[in-house]
């Protein structure tokens, strides 16, 4: 596919302003820019560079995001800036054809949690994601306000009901990793349950962050607010 044309269906714009991308040596591949805009290019595996932001060609687009404190997981936020303002434009959700592109956030951490998000533009895996037969374990470190006793522990364990719903819910894993720190998994994702389950058992949370989903930790090296491509065997492993 000739570059401005692919440039064109990663949602860098018009195939007018893609064409200037490349005649304006925006566009690099290994460090080189490529000169012409017809440049006829394999789009498997292509990675390539437009000003500075490194990209990956892709029909379906999956990436993980930390999520820094502070930040809303909604397209429209109320108090604070939101997590789509961390992305590329082109990942963004734009017009295209009558339809609209770009990626969304698999289920929503609140404004003060931190951590793992994984967004993507492909509908069937945010169903799939989200639906409550897929019971992939997220894991969350969480800062209590008070001391974590092994009583506490054991309830989180055997299952606590929340104001919503007389079925209790339970933690899949919970182990205490300092005196006010848990590290929690869950298999379900009710709305801001980590905080409501600590509440249920007497305590508080004070600090949240989200570590890993499946098999997928949320690497040392990404910063908050820092994104990063999944690779194929990263979607494989979470469907
Ligand atoms: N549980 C919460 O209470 N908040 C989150 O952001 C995620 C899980």
């Amino acid at each position: 596919m000739h570059i401005e044309e692919i440039l064109y269906t990663q949602g860098f714009g018009t195939r007018r302003v893609c064409a200037g991308l490349v005649q304006q040596g925006f566009v690099t591949i290994d460090g080189a820019p490529v000169a012409d805009p017809g440049a006829d290019l394999a789009t498997e595996g292509l990675h390539f560079t437009v000003q500075g932001t490194a990209w990956a060609y892709h029909e379906k687009a999956y990436l993980m995001l930390h999520k820094p404190a502070g930040t809303e997981c909604s397209q429209k936020p109320s108090t604070y800036p939101s997590i789509y303002t961390l992305l590329p434009s082109p990942l963004r959700l734009r017009p295209n054809k009558g339809a609209v592109q770009g990626v969304q956030a698999i289920g929503r951490l609140d404004q003060d949690t931190t951590g793992l998000l994984l967004l993507t533009d492909d509908g069937q895996f945010i169903h799939r994601m989200g639906s409550p037969k897929h019971h992939v374990p997220k894991v969350y470190e969480v800062t209590t306000k008070h001391p974590v006793d092994p009583g506490q522990i054991d309830r989180l364990l055997a299952g606590v009901v929340l104001d919503d719903d007389p079925k209790p819910v339970r933690a899949a894993a919970c182990e205490a990793t300092g005196p006010l720190q848990l590290s929690l998994t869950l298999t379900e994702g009710k709305y801001h349950q980590v905080k409501r389950m600590l509440a249920a058992v007497g305590n508080r949370v004070e600090a949240l962050h989200r570590s890993r989903i499946g098999q997928l930790a949320l690497p040392d090296d990404l910063a908050p607010g820092q994104w990063r491509w999944l690779d194929a065997d990263q979607v494989e492993g979470l469907r």
